[in-house]
């Protein structure tokens, strides 16, 4: 007799459900391979250094003080200020505290309630890949249809007539990650130009996840997809806490959106999480106090991973365009290595002990191999020296034992 009526088989009589066509985060699956097999894990975008100590101090004041329940489903209020006052100076954005902040799970829980609130059967969301894993299931799930758009690498530019083509009245949204994920990409202002136009010819949503908002490696700021002209009230920007002050696990980020749309997706936050961990609110409310030279400091820090992990990957004869921003690199391997990308990234995490990502996991039109896999630099130096002299002896004695004596690959 079965007693847990969810053994019976006829409970899941379908394969065609919306869940049947989501597969587990391969990111999430390689850190769980990287700990098995105890590889260097430079696949999962998790540094291995720490946080700022004074956001520690503040988190655990915080317990220490009994701020320990529920926050409002929208966030403390004296973070939503300070977000609202970190919009304005960093970001040249006006957004209300009160209305049109809302502090979420992350930049992942702020961006499936956004899906959620805007998504439904017919709509149709643009996505432009190599894309964030996360996208395609968030849309899956609202019922709506994912139309991917292919950027074009190695410089990962954008075929404006093409995106056009993309575009018609059942867009509801498109999603932009700027800057990029997996390559590093920055949309120059002339892009999110013409982004912005096709947005308010088809009246678009422009859903902006900007996590990687203060790691870009060139003198320039930022620029904010809202803040363009026009942009305001059809842009949903998502930014987070995880990335700028690596505190990956504290799970904090929060949606800026005009009031009427920001009241549909704290429906759905609500329903989802209630709020984020409320003493950890607290810690991200110091957070946002500290000094320009934690910022100036960011990216120097990254940009040196950036060089000295990147002449490392050149010198082992990957092929890929520099990152302009984030902290990953998507490398073509081709020359190195005879096979697709999930033999390589099985052979480097097996043989040599690396974890990658299989550069078609940020592909979904066409699930076809790749020869990419993305590496992740966010890693302390010694780790990244390490992983290039794991990877350095065995894909020169491989590299030589398939390359004929023309020097071509057999
Ligand atoms: N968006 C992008 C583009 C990411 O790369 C990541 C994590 O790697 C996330 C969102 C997840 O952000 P959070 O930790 O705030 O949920």
């Amino acid at each position: 007799m079965t007693v847990c009526s969810i053994n019976k088989p006829d409970m899941f009589p379908e394969q065609n459900q919306i869940i049947d066509q989501i597969s587990e985060s391969v990111i999430r699956e390689m850190t769980r391979l990287a700990e098995k097999h105890q590889a260097i894990n430079l696949a999962q975008g998790l540094p291995d250094y720490p946080c700022p100590s004074l956001l520690k101090a503040h988190a655990q004041d915080a317990i220490g003080a009994d701020e320990n329940q529920y926050s409002f489903t929208y966030g403390l209020k004296a973070l939503r200020d300070a977000i609202a006052a970190k919009l304005l100076k960093r970001n040249q954005l006006q957004f209300e505290a009160e209305t049109e902040i809302t502090v979420t799970c992350g930049v992942s829980e702020g961006l499936m309630a956004t899906v959620l609130a805007l998504g439904e059967p017919g709509a149709e969301f643009i996505l432009l890949e190599p894309c964030y894993e996360n996208y395609l299931p968030a849309v899956l799930l609202s019922g709506a249809t994912p139309v991917p758009f292919t950027l074009n690498a190695p410089d990962w530019h954008i075929d404006f007539d093409e995106l056009a083509k993309h575009f018609s009245h059942r867009t509801r949204a498109i999603i932009l990650n700027n800057p990029m994920n997996p390559t590093g990409k920055v949309f120059s202002t002339e892009e999110l130009r013409e982004i912005a136009m096709l947005c308010q010819k088809w009246d678009t949503v422009a859903l902006c996840d900007e996590i990687y908002e203060e790691m870009v490696y060139n003198e320039q700021r930022h620029i904010s997809m809202a803040s363009l002209p026009g942009m305001r009230s059809r842009t949903v920007t998502i930014m987070g806490f995880s990335k700028t002050y690596s505190v990956t696990g504290w799970r904090v980020g929060y949606v800026a959106a005009y009031e009427a749309l920001s009241a549909r997706i704290r429906k759905v936050h609500d329903y989802l999480t209630v709020c984020a961990p409320t003493p950890l609110q607290h810690a991200c409310i110091a957070a946002l106090s500290l000094p320009e030279q934690y910022y100036d400091d960011l990216k120097r820090f990254y940009y040196k991973k950036c060089r000295l992990f990147c002449l490392g990957l050149e010198y082992l004869g990957f092929r890929f365009a520099y990152p302009e921003a984030a902290y990953y690199v998507m490398a073509d391997f081709r020359d190195i290595f005879n096979g697709n990308d999930l033999k390589f990234s099985d052979w480097l995490l097996i043989d040599k002990g690396v974890a990658v990502v299989p550069g078609s996991s940020f592909y979904f039109s066409k699930k076809k191999y790749s020869r990419m896999v993305r590496f992740c630099f966010a890693k302390k130096e010694e780790t990244l020296v390490a992983a290039l002299r794991r990877m350095g002896r065995k894909i020169f004695r491989d590299h030589y034992r398939h390359v004929n004596k023309n020097g071509l690959l057999v």
